[in-house]
């Protein structure tokens, strides 16, 4: 089932997520779905948050993006980035790599909005699979930065909070365009919630 992507001004979207203790078959429900949500929304990536859930869940593609490298080590060897996709990651745990490295970036939560950001250029990552069995990799490139994108969501953090100060002063009008336009149409559904119920 596909699922509505909140967007910036939702409050969700500053919630931490709880970390997951158990893949329950509710758990496996929500991974469904938030695959499908993301396919349809074109992303690469989604976290829990986006569709106002509050668990430590996030989920990637990267088979559609040809033009920015992303490397993969398992186990000390390269790997192969496609085959190791789609990726859900569980209570994922990223310990930093690399030097910072800025690249573009966007957000469904934040529709046509994209600026620079930097990050790290390289992470290692420890997470639960979606059958709840222990993952560990390192990844540099554009899964790097997706999985620091998607893993900051699940503890509240945007990329609006990674962004330079010039960069979000430029933004700010639309940031601010955005967030309004989320808290009316929250408003109209709680009127229509009280009117009905
Ligand atoms: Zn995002």
């Amino acid at each position: 089932m596909i699922l509505p992507v909140v967007t910036y001004g939702h409050p969700v979207l500053r919630a931490k997520g709880a970390r997951v203790q158990q893949v329950t078959p509710a758990i496996k429900r929500l991974v469904a779905d938030m695959y499908e949500t993301m396919h349809a929304a074109h992303g690469i990536g989604l976290a829990a948050q986006q569709v106002a859930q509050t668990v430590q869940v996030a989920l990637f593609d990267l088979r559609d993006v040809k033009d920015r490298p992303s490397t993969l080590e398992v186990d000390g060897h390269p790997a192969d980035v496609e085959a190791f996709m789609p990726l859900v990651l569980i209570n994922p745990e990223l310990q930093p790599l690399g030097d910072p490295v800025t690249g573009p970036e966007g957000c469904l939560s934040f529709p046509e909005i994209f600026a620079d950001i930097t990050r790290l250029g390289m992470v290692d990552v420890a997470a639960l699979d979606q059958e709840g069995r222990p993952v560990t990799f390192r990844c540099g490139g554009l899964l790097s930065r997706a999985i620091q994108h998607e893993t900051d969501h699940l503890h509240g953090i945007l990329f609006i909070d990674r962004m330079s100060r010039k960069v979000k002063e430029e933004l700010q009008p639309e940031l601010d365009r955005l967030q309004a336009e989320t808290k009316a149409a929250l408003k109209r559904a709680e009127r229509q919630v009280s009117q009905t119920g």
